[in-house]
């Protein structure tokens, strides 16, 4: 008989990407297979965000197409899980009554447990070892979150900041390379905070060491940094270690301070502008991104300008703009939604002009230089890739470069990418030696 089907879909932030790469890989040991077609499944799993509003009605969307699933095969399980599944399950039930299970944010043991048991003929249970064939990975290393800004719901959903020790993570890191995989992004919420609650307090930068010291991996990230705590020995350990990519991803939310203290960011941006020009003190050619909200209630014109002024200033290289958009159970729900919806789409349009100019003028300055790049995939014809500072390049070639890391020429630039030449090859061993 053959093994039974799992479909998965994921919406949301990476840290749900890698959830759901766990989910997976339980499900596959536990004896089932995986699907890309949803009629197919005999289990669907829903992996949910509630970040954003417009995640939210896209799973609700979801679980309304599976009406159809569950019309045809009425056995097939459904299981929600992620950051849309609160305490509430009876509410849950009444709010999705086509959802089996409910299960928690990262929770992949209790999926396990409510997904029908996989047996073989003998009555045991069956192990496949789980098959991945990708580049990269992200590894979860400090898991919920203890800031509880006024806009997110995070730690109501993932709970407190929980970090798996260097060893687990060293294991985790160490399979992923027999399978092939050369960068990992080490993820955490406020991934600065890595350690505190571990006996000795290692912290980040104890693990970048550690992890560095894993044959076969090549790259380093990580995601995302809360400003205010972040050492010196933190980015010095990233200039120092040459698998350690020079990108770093730092919210900042907003560029004015009344906007921040209701947002209980927790510091100013007096402070945030004094950590970037550390980074960029330690980390030499260091590319910035950061996270930027919209109409946060009670934002003014002017306030939102300070946004723009600072990243004016700053000169980021990459700044993801979100409108805001309410929360039921944070604390900013309270304060309403205030902003029309035109005036955030406005403003998140005049930061997004403003994004393309600034990163198209610093992609520019890139123009006619080499830029080392690992490829990961066939991409509408050409082959996709990232430098080392997080920047998607493009090239043509008849060779299958997935894995392969080059060094390239860049002769073609816009904000979002760059068109390249590859100019010779970086062996493994030339890799290790600068390590
Ligand atoms: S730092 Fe703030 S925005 Fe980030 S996950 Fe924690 S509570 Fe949410």
């Amino acid at each position: 008989m053959a093994n039974p089907n799992f479909y998965i879909w994921t919406v949301g932030c990476q840290m749900n990407v890698a959830d759901s790469g766990h989910a997976a890989t339980a499900l596959k040991q536990a004896g089932y297979s995986q699907t890309s077609q949803v009629m197919d499944a005999d289990v669907v799993i829903l992996n949910t965000c509630s970040v954003r509003e417009s995640a939210e009605r896209r799973t609700r969307g979801k679980v309304g197409a599976l009406a159809r699933l569950k019309q045809q095969r009425p056995d097939a399980v459904v299981v929600m899980m992620g950051c849309m599944v609160h305490p509430d399950r009876a509410l849950l039930h009444r709010q999705f009554p086509l959802v089996d299970h409910f299960v928690p944010a990262g929770d992949v043991d209790e999926l396990v447990t409510c997904v029908p048991e996989v047996v073989d003929e003998w009555g045991t249970q069956l192990y496949e070892l789980p098959s991945n064939s990708s580049v990269t990975a992200f590894v979860p290393v400090v898991m919920g979150c203890n800031k509880f800004c006024s806009f997110c719901v995070v730690p109501y959903r993932r709970g407190r900041e929980r970090s798996l020790t260097i060893e687990e993570i060293v294991g985790d890191v160490r399979q992923l390379a027999e399978r092939g995989i050369q960068e990992v992004t080490l993820l955490g919420q406020t991934i600065n905070h890595y350690g505190r609650d571990l006996p000795g307090k290692p912290d980040l930068a104890d693990l970048f060491h550690a992890v560095h010291a894993v044959d076969d991996i090549e790259r380093i990230r990580f995601l995302t940094s809360y400003p205010r705590t972040m050492t010196d020995k933190i980015l010095q350990a990233v200039a120092d270690l040459p698998k350690l990519c020079e990108h770093i991803n730092i919210p900042f939310q907003a560029g004015d301070n009344a906007v921040l203290r209701a947002m209980r960011r927790g510091y100013t941006i007096e402070q945030y502008v004094e950590v970037v020009e550390r980074v960029r003190r330690i980390i030499p050619n260091v590319s910035i991104a950061t996270d930027i909200i919209v109409g946060f209630p009670g934002e003014t014109d002017e306030q939102f300008r300070r946004t723009y002024d600072v990243l004016e200033e700053l000169r980021l290289d990459q700044v993801h703009i979100a409108a805001y958009s309410p929360r039921p159970g944070t604390k900013a729900f309270e304060m309403g939604d205030p902003i029309p919806l035109a005036e955030k789409q406005g403003r998140y349009r005049t930061l997004d002009a403003q994004h393309e100019r600034i990163s198209g003028e610093i992609n520019a300055e890139l123009l006619g230089g080499t830029q080392e790049v690992l490829f990961e995939e066939l991409h509408r014809g050409k082959w996709k890739g990232r430098t080392r500072t997080n920047k998607l390049v493009f090239v043509d070639s008849a060779e299958d470069l997935t894995g392969r890391i080059l060094n390239v020429k860049i002769h073609q630039t816009t904000a979002w990418s760059m068109q390249a030449e590859p100019v010779g090859e970086l062996a493994r061993r030339e890799l290790v030696a600068a390590s």
